[in-house]
């Protein structure tokens, strides 16, 4: 299994999600098995009795599973089916385990949420993932969130636990354009180093802009957030959300993604996608 972590910075509403379907889309036209987790930090158990004018609709499953309406963006850019379990939330997690502490299945320990609360977060990904060539998953909320602590403490074992090339860590931040029409990395400095200060590096950076990131705006990105040059991607603003998986495969970050996680040998020839 190949991991995608997808984290947001700077705001939410970004087009964390839509970066993430598309980045699976442009995976499963080079013929490889995607799939996708969303991860929301909130502590309800599923979105079923959410009120849709704070939260947007609420995405039905085919095993009526009541889940966000970012899982619809997946099934929609992936063509799959999801199920329940491809939506992981705070209170599901913690629902487990506090009915796994009374049935005594801790065995008198003290139940913490460094392990046990990060070990069920691992298990449920690693459980959605199984028999699939890759899956994404997605951190909703931003990075500093404490709601997102849990999560991304599960996120950073993770790393550890899998092979260099099994896994990437994509953060999507925001580059605003100031009064004089300038592209500032400032927002995107600060959010890395957010991710910085809880022990995770991410392999990516896509800047969502009203506009492509400057090739110099790329550089600086680069210089500061401490990745190469070519793992800074421009996620502009477009007319239609469809036409995001093409903006971003003309950036080239289809072919990084799989040259990171050893997937170009396997790969479908350009003109057979
Ligand atoms: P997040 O996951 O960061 O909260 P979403 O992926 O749900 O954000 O996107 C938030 C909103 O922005 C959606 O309405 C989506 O259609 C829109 N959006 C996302 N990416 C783009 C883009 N490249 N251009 C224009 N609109 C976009």
């Amino acid at each position: 299994n190949k991991f995608i972590f997808v984290t947001g910075g700077v705001m939410s509403g970004l087009g964390k999600g839509i970066t993430a379907a598309s980045t699976g889309r442009l995976l499963s036209n080079a013929g490889f098995d995607v799939t996708a987790v969303k991860i929301d930090p909130y502590l309800n158990v599923d979105a079923g009795t959410m009120n849709p004018f704070q939260h947007g609709e609420v995405y039905v499953l085919k095993d009526g599973g009541e889940v966000d309406l970012d899982l619809g963006n997946y099934e929609r850019f992936l063509d799959i089916d999801m199920t329940s379990d491809h939506n992981v939330t705070t209170g599901k997690v913690y629902q487990q385990v506090i009915e796994k502490e009374r049935a005594g299945d801790y065995l008198g320990k003290t139940v913490q949420i460094i392990p046990h609360i990060t070990d069920d977060i691992k298990r449920r990904i690693r459980e959605a993932a199984e028999g699939h060539d890759v899956c994404i998953v997605e951190v909703g909320g931003t990075v500093g969130d404490i709601e997102g602590m849990p999560f991304l403490e599960a996120l950073r074992q993770f790393v550890h636990e899998q092979d260099e090339d099994d896994f990437l860590l994509t953060h999507v931040t925001l580059v605003p354009f100031s009064k004089n029409g300038e592209q500032k990395t400032k927002p995107t400095q600060h959010s890395v180093k957010e991710l910085r200060s809880i022990g995770l590096q991410p392999d990516i950076l896509v800047g969502r802009c009203e506009d492509h990131l400057d090739p110099e705006t790329k550089r600086k990105i680069a210089l500061f957030c401490d990745v190469p040059t070519d793992a800074v991607f421009s996620n502009p603003d477009v007319e239609d959300i469809y036409h995001v998986p093409l903006t971003v495969e003309e950036e080239g970050l289809d072919q990084y993604v799989m040259d990171r996680l050893g997937l170009r040998e396997r790969a479908l020839p350009a003109a057979e996608r």
